[in-house]
């Protein structure tokens, strides 16, 4: 079997300088998203983080990767513009990108949306209720009507994004407001999935259900069939033969 090869981004700061963090990720959020995401037969994980040299994505690992997942927060405006053009490259020749909560504000996110991504957020625990609204679509397979996540920080709409192309989750919060939660894009060859849930003092990567759409994200987002392609606007001969007049 080809596996899937996921590569699971993070800046991996926040671990590393705040002890709740640490405590509740202590192999990183990486490392706790490859564990699930490595406990699947079809998919092999590898991690980067953005400390190492060229942020850890390499024009080799973007190679070597189907599936690119990407955890940012507190350092989106330290990564290297070169690695952001590199991976919009990836992505509009087939390569997947999955974008988790506060990476709506990464520098890559936004490149792929053209929008602010602004939206409204408050951190109080409160209850989130995310709504199956596409039930055909295979990122909400397993999920059922809905789920619950006990205790999240709030993100609100407006959310400043394009239309999406395919709208799977749609997300209730206690204190009132709707978000746009599990959102998917087609770009050039590519796919581009934005997924709201994480928090990294929140055990929100230990939830089954937020485990399986992730999973199920990775094999959706996956590059279709015959590889990646290069957008190069050719200049391209005609199939038939045919005379133009005078
Ligand atoms: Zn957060």
């Amino acid at each position: 079997m080809t596996k899937i090869r996921v590569t699971i981004w993070n800046e991996f700061r926040h671990e590393k300088s705040h002890k709740a963090v640490a405590d509740m990720y202590p192999e990183g959020i990486h490392g706790q998203i490859a564990a699930f995401l490595g406990t699947n037969a079809d998919i092999e994980t590898r991690t980067a983080w953005l400390d190492q040299p060229e942020n850890g994505l390499t024009d080799e690992v973007l190679a070597n990767t189907d599936v690119l997942i990407w955890w940012g927060h507190m350092a989106h405006g330290d990564v290297l513009d070169s690695v952001v053009d590199r991976v919009q490259t990836a992505v509009l020749g087939g390569m997947g990108l999955i974008c988790l909560h506060s990476a709506h504000f990464s520098k890559i996110f936004r490149r792929m949306m053209g929008t602010s991504c602004s939206l409204k957020w408050r951190e109080v625990g409160e209850r989130e209720r995310l709504w199956v609204v596409n039930p055909g679509h295979p990122i909400a397979e397993g999920i059922g009507e809905y789920f619950e996540i006990p205790h999240v920080e709030m993100y609100g709409e407006f959310f400043d994004i394009p239309t999406p192309d395919e709208l799977v989750l749609m997300s209730w919060f206690q204190g009132g407001e709707v978000f746009r939660s599990c959102c998917a894009w087609f770009r050039g060859k590519g796919k581009v999935v934005y997924f709201r849930p994480g928090h990294e003092t929140l055990p929100i990567f230990y939830q089954p259900e937020v485990q399986k759409i992730i999973t199920n994200a990775v094999r959706w987002a996956k590059p279709a069939a015959g590889g990646r392609m290069t957008m190069t606007a050719p200049n391209y001969p005609a199939i038939e033969k045919f005379t133009v007049d005078e």
